[in-house]
């Protein structure tokens, strides 16, 4: 199976990407595994990544890569360098949202002692949402000193993610699930992936449940990974969670995942292009190679996926290990990918003798697509505006200043309630501590005898805010929903 490969009778067409840096080497070796073992896969060659980015093509995926990915519904992706800057998107944030793959599921389990770990017996799923949050690339830079990242949490995203990471755990007979988030701070976005894994949550009462606010939840991931079974947790986070977990069980070059959506597939190591140590034959390709069995397994292939997960599994035992997991205690030979891949498949139909082998075809419980009710909007709230944050970039005065300016605006249904600055209240009775940039919040509310306030009344005060020579980026609605305010007050208000 290379490059150039024709899809033979009866197998299963699936779209293979190598990628860049160390792609194109540790794929080569795992699909050298998957042809010994006989997978009944005919891979077809796309090219996505920096070659396509040179070519001009911003999202680094060619229409011809597309036109694959979408008709096998199945791609196997070694990792792609996202350029930095210079408008290009990144390949794996593309593919992940545009074939709608919500569910990033991340397996990480020791493989103690033949691979090094402080912590032997961890075996944890990371399932990481995948198309919202941080990662909607909707990036502004609104002065000349303040760059904006939108944050988009969803109802249906998190009763997804979440339901998924429930299903999951029952269907693999995982005992607990784990929510991380940070709605300490942030009460909507992530206050609202709290609250859907409280309801859902609900619905699977013998399922052992707990929530963590992400910071003490990373650090007791580091210091103590056993006590987690499934974790669910938003985008950001989930991507820094998994390097945690892949890294702490041996190696961050170990670990495979697989992005699943209802029309399609894509699976991937965890790691990067690691342009570091690329073309030099030393890179650890059990990534891939885990993410191809992911694949195999997804596919209905569990037979096939298992003789090369005990084959891997025997060749670690055998102390058999790339640099990256060799130890002078705990390994026999330092090999390169491409001998790694070689003992692989010499080993195949071999079991491990220590470790514990994996047997997928023994049950129905490996599907990774795991059939979800579809999402039911719920009957739409009362929608009321009562103000408006108007944003300005203003460098010519102090806060003071400003609030003067903004005193001569003339409004029968608002009048400012406050301004802040990187959301820090520093009018009325700001402190003279706090150090302001030129970004500024500026909060008008309904005059109480009006109560609510409605766009027009929005429109014409932004015409005056321009009128006195106020340079306004963007307004933001308050709303309350059936009564409840939908923003938050500011930091220190
Ligand atoms: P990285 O994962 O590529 O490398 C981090 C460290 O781990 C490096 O020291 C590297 O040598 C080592 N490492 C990674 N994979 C290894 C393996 N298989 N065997 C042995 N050692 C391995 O992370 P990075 O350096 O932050 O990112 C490099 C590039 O990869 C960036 O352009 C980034 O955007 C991209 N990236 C892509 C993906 C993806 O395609 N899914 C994921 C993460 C990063």
């Amino acid at each position: 199976m290379t490059a150039g490969s024709k899809q033979s009778a009866g197998a299963r067409a699936v779209t293979v990407a190598v990628g860049d840096g160390i792609g194109p080497e540790i794929v080569a070796a795992a699909l050298r595994v998957l042809g010994a073992a006989g997978a009944p896969i005919a891979p077809e060659f796309i090219t996505v990544g920096q070659e396509a980015y040179t070519r001009g093509i911003t999202s680094g995926i060619p229409g011809d890569a597309w036109e694959s990915i979408r008709r096998t519904g199945l791609l196997l992706k070694g990792p792609i360098t996202t350029p930095q800057g210079g408008g290009f998107k990144s390949v794996n944030v593309t593919l992940r949202k545009s074939l709608g793959l919500y569910a990033n599921v991340r397996p990480c389990a020791a493989l103690a002692p033949y691979v090094p770990t402080r912590h032997p017996t961890m075996d944890l799923v990371i399932v990481r949402e995948n198309e919202e949050d941080l990662y909607a690339g909707i990036e502004h830079r609104q002065t000349d000193e303040v760059m904006q990242c939108l944050k988009l949490i969803t109802r249906p995203g998190c009763e997804r993610i979440v339901r998924y990471a429930f299903e999951y755990a029952r269907v693999h007979g995982r005992r607990k699930v784990t929510c991380m988030s940070k709605d300490n701070i942030m009460k909507l976005t992530d206050g609202l992936f709290h609250s859907v894994y409280d309801e859902i949550g609900a619905e699977y009462p013998q399922i052992e449940k707990e929530h963590l606010i992400i910071d003490i939840g990373a650090a007791r991931l580091a210091d103590t990974p056993e006590r987690f079974d499934v974790i669910v947790t938003g985008n950001l986070y989930g991507d820094i969670l998994s390097d945690i977990a892949a890294q702490i069980a041996g190696s961050v070059g170990m670990a495979g995942s697989a992005n699943i959506g209802e029309h399609g597939a894509m699976f991937e190591a965890i790691h990067g292009s690691a342009p570091d140590i690329a073309g030099r034959d030393i890179a650890n390709p059990s990534g891939v190679l885990m993410a191809a069995v992911l694949l195999l397994v997804h596919a209905g292939m569990p037979t096939v996926a298992a003789a090369i997960h005990n084959a891997w599994l025997r060749t670690l035992e055998e102390g058999i290990h790339t640099v990256d997991i060799f130890r002078s205690e705990t390994s026999q030979r330092q090999v390169g990918t491409a001998a790694f891949a070689d003992a692989i498949i010499e080993r195949l139909g071999q079991l491990p003798q220590s470790l514990k082998p994996v047997d997928y075809a023994a049950s129905a419980t490996d599907a990774m697509t795991l059939s979800l009710p579809p999402y039911r909007r719920p009957a739409p709230l009362k929608k009321e505006i009562v103000g408006v944050d108007v944003f300005l970039h203003w460098c010519s005065g102090s806060t003071e200043e400003l609030a003067g300016l903004l005193g001569g605006i003339r409004s029968e249904s608002m009048y400012l309630e406050m301004i802040t600055n990187r959301g820090v209240k520093v009018w009325p009775n700001g402190l003279p501590e706090t150090f302001c940039t030129d970004h500024w919040r500026c909060r008008f509310k309904a005059v109480p005898s009006v109560g609510t306030i409605r766009h027009s009344d929005i429109v014409s005060l932004l015409a005056q805010v321009t009128g006195i020579g106020l340079d306004f980026i963007k307004s933001e609605n308050l709303c309350c929903f059936d009564g409840e305010p939908g923003f938050q007050m500011g930091q220190g208000q």
